[in-house]
């Protein structure tokens, strides 16, 4: 199992509550991004190109206790930046723990063997920890040699000293299917939980502008990888949507499901763009004009993404919104293997070479993005 029964219970009820109380637009996992300060420059990063006096702002305990009551998620993805640069991040997971909210908090783990001592393991935290693939593509992704080896390390004590620990993954285009596929197997051989994957966001940004994957080419990767699973593979996503990613199923994006509040307030629209601020989140939800943003809204900013951030609470509202989501949940849950001839033989396609490490470069190449939108 990827998650424990009384998080499945938490989150099913919550929903199930939302439902019959009739609202249509509800929180699932709120986004609390307390810094965007970090230990690495990643490329692919569109979080860290804050001028010096915004990376310098923390959000305080209590400024992060107010948004996470306010909003009601029953879960909290805690990313950054690097979370375990907050001067105050132990303080901020246990008042999270004491709400019996259940806590992803996502590190690069360079830190995590030197801050463990901050926290206590509990069902309520996971470090959800950032590895983009094997060794070389790990470390070409985040622009740091070595980076691969001591996460694996820092992931290894975690779970000897009793943590929750999932690994999160992010492709971008020249991913090697068979490679991420190998890298699925040393994970459950490490003893993680369970993985996560999302699609890379053309943040405008970033410094690499050129390895962010269209929907065509998202899909047919996501296929290739998740096709023919090992029974062994266990992910800490929605079965609805890792099929969302690999062209089964197709959703609208839901970005209240996965609100986001940071040093500036609550963005606006979600985790990615930067549509303006609203002071709290019920002004958030009030005030943010939904229907521009989603793929079908036409918005070119939204044309090629496939984020969890936008999709995942799409998969798991579609669960619990027909017996037949239901029924495909479980299905997809415990029995399918996703069984695909063509698949296994788009494994054999020959990949680009990996690239050297990426510096990063001052400046940023605007290209067009929008490869397709169907
Ligand atoms: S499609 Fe992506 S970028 Fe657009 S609103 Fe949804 S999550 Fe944000």
């Amino acid at each position: 199992m990827p998650v424990p029964v009384s998080q499945m219970w938490t989150v099913a009820s919550y929903v199930l509550r939302q439902k019959l109380a009739g609202r249509k637009q509800y929180p699932l996992v709120l986004m609390l991004e307390p810094l965007f300060r970090c230990n690495l420059a990643c490329a692919g990063c569109g979080k860290i190109q804050y001028p010096a006096h915004i990376l310098k702002k923390d959000l305080s305990p209590e400024e992060c206790f107010r948004a996470v009551d306010e909003c009601g998620a029953p879960m909290v993805s805690i990313p950054g930046g690097e979370p375990l640069m907050h001067p105050q991040i132990g303080e901020i997971v246990e008042g999270l723990v004491a709400r019996k909210k259940y806590i992803y908090l996502c590190t690069n783990a360079l830190l995590l063997k030197e801050k463990i001592g901050l926290f206590k393991p509990s069902k309520y935290l996971t470090f959800s920890v950032h590895l983009d693939g094997q060794r070389e593509e790990h470390d070409l992704a985040v622009c740091r040699e070595g980076g691969y080896d001591i996460a694996v390390d820092a992931v290894r004590e975690a779970l000897k000293r009793g943590f929750r620990v999932t690994t999160n993954t992010t492709l971008f285009d020249g991913a090697n299917p068979k490679s991420v596929r190998a890298f699925f197997d040393e994970m459950m051989e490490l003893g993680v939980e369970g993985m996560m994957l999302s699609p890379g966001y053309s943040y405008d940004k970033a410094p690499d502008q050129k390895h962010f994957l269209g929907r065509a080419r998202t899909r047919r990767m996501f296929r290739a990888i998740l096709s023919n699973r090992k029974k062994e593979w266990q992910f800490n996503l929605s079965p609805l949507f890792l099929e969302f990613l690999m062209g089964k199923k197709t959703y609208p994006c839901t970005p209240w499901g996965m609100p986001t509040y940071n040093v500036f307030g609550w963005q606006k629209p979600c985790y990615l763009l930067q549509d303006g601020y609203a002071e709290t989140f019920s002004e958030l939800l009030a005030t943010t004009e939904w229907s521009k943003y989603g793929t079908e809204s036409g918005n070119p900013a939204c044309a090629n993404c496939m984020v969890h951030s936008g999709y995942e609470a799409s998969a798991v509202h579609a669960t619990f919104n027909s017996l037949g989501g239901f029924l495909a949940t479980v299905k997809g849950t415990l029995f399918s293997r996703y069984r695909d001839d063509e698949a296994l033989r788009m494994l054999e396609e020959p990949v680009a070479a990996v690239n050297p490490l990426v510096q990063i470069a001052a400046t940023h190449q605007a290209e067009s993005l929008q490869e397709t939108r169907v």
